[in-house]
C-alpha cells in the first residue's frame, strides 16, 4: 500500500505463477487418450450432410458410463479428473453422439420451417410456404402408397436393419475392439396398415464375413422373396425401400426386377418406390424397433444362430 501511495501503481505480485498447467495438461492428455481409444461407428445415413464427421457410439453408452470406464483405469483415477471436466472435453473437442443418427427428423422440413420464420419479404415467404406444402404433400402421397389395399396389388417393403455388433457381452473392453457385424435384411409384405405377423415378415441374415452388404446382396434377397411370395390373384407388385444408392436405388436392382418380370407371366406391373428424403418410416422400421426392444433385454449374445 505504501508503494501505491507513493507512486500510484500497484506493485507486482511475487506470489502465484503457473503451477497448475502441468497438472492440467496431464489430465487433459489422459482424457484425450481415452476418448480417442474408443471405436466409433461412422454415420451411414448422414453421409452428405453437415454432420458428416460426427461419429457414433452405441446407444447403451452415455457420458457418465464413459467417465466410469475412464476412472476404472487406476492410472486415470489418480489424476482426479471430475465428471464435469470430462464432459466438457467430450462435448467441446469431439463430435461424438450416442445411438443411431437422427433420421426421423426431416432436415428439409426443419430448413424450410426456419426459413419461413425468418423471411421478412412476403413474396419470398409465400414461395417458401408453397415449397413446404409440396414437400409435405409428396411425403403424404408416399405414405398413401404404402397403405394401399387395392385387390391384386402386393406391396413388399424391404430394408437393412442397422448393423448389430457381435458379440454382445457386458464387458467394457468390447467397446474398444472392432466387433463383428450381423446383417439383418427384412422384407415385409402387405399394406403398412396391417399388423406385423409371422407370415408377412421374412428375414435374410448373415454376418459380415459371409457376404458384403451391397446391392448384389439386396438384389438376391429381393429376388428370392419375389420368387417365393404367394402370387395367386396378384397382377401388380410394388417394391418399397429407402433410396440408399449403394443398396437399393441402383441398376442392379432394376436389372433383377426386369429379369424376374420376364420369368413371371401373370404380373403385369412392377413398381419400385423410394420415399421422400426424411419421411421414410416404413413397416420394416417398425419391425426393427420390435427386434431392438427384445435385444435390449438380452445381456449376452455370442453367436448369430
Ligand atoms: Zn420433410
Amino acid at each position: 500500500m505504501k508503494i501505491f501511495y507513493e507512486t500510484g501503481e500497484f506493485p507486482q505480485e511475487a506470489r502465484g505463477g503457473d503451477r497448475k498447467s502441468k497438472l492440467y495438461a496431464a489430465k487433459k492428455e489422459s482424457v484425450h487418450r481415452f476418448i480417442e481409444s474408443l471405436k466409433c461407428i461412422e454415420s451411414h445415413y448422414c453421409r452428405k450432410s453437415k454432420y458428416s464427421d460426427r461419429k457414433y457410439l452405441t446407444c447403451d453408452l452415455n457420458i457418465t458410463k464413459l467417465y466410469r470406464m475412464y476412472k476404472s483405469d487406476p492410472q486415470n483415477a489418480q489424476l482426479g479428473v471430475k465428471l464435469s471436466y470430462f464432459r466438457n472435453i467430450f462435448n467441446t473437442e469431439y463430435n461424438i453422439g450416442f445411438g443411431i443418427p437422427q433420421t426421423d427428423v426431416c432436415s428439409k422440413c426443419l430448413e424450410l420451417r426456419e426459413k419461413i420464420k425468418r423471411e421478412q419479404d412476403e413474396n419470398k415467404k409465400k414461395v417458401l410456404m408453397t415449397e413446404k406444402r409440396v414437400h409435405s404433400m409428396r411425403a403424404k402421397s408416399f405414405f398413401e402408397n404404402l397403405r394401399d389395399t387395392t385387390p391384386g396389388l402386393k406391396i413388399i417393403f424391404f430394408d437393412f436393419q442397422k448393423n448389430l455388433p457381435l458379440p454382445k457381452v457386458p464387458d467394457q473392453s468390447c467397446y474398444y475392439s472392432r466387433q463383428l457385424y450381423f446383417y439383418n435384411f427384412a422384407a415385409v409384405e402387405g399394406s403398412s396398415k396391417l399388423p406385423l405377423c409371422k407370415d408377412r415378415v421374412f428375414s435374410y441374415y448373415c454376418t459380415e464375413n459371409e457376404f458384403a452388404k451391397n446391392a448384389n446382396l439386396v438384389a438376391s434377397a429381393v429376388y428370392d422373396r419375389l420368387c417365393k411370395t404367394d402370387k395367386t390373384g396378384i397382377t401388380k407388385i410394388r417394391l418399397v425401400a429407402d433410396g440408399c444408392g449403394g443398396q437399393n436405388k441402383n441398376c442392379i436392382l432394376i436389372g433383377m426386377c426386369s429379369k424376374w418380370l420376364l420369368e413371371i407371366l401373370n404380373i403385369k406391373v412392377l413398381e419400385v418406390i423410394f420415399p421422400v428424403t426424411g419421411h421414410s418410416f416404413m413397416p420394416a422400421d417398425r419391425l426393427f424397433g420390435v427386434i431392438e426392444k427384445k435385444l435390449r433385454l438380452i445381456e449376452v449374445i455370442l453367436h448369430s444362430l
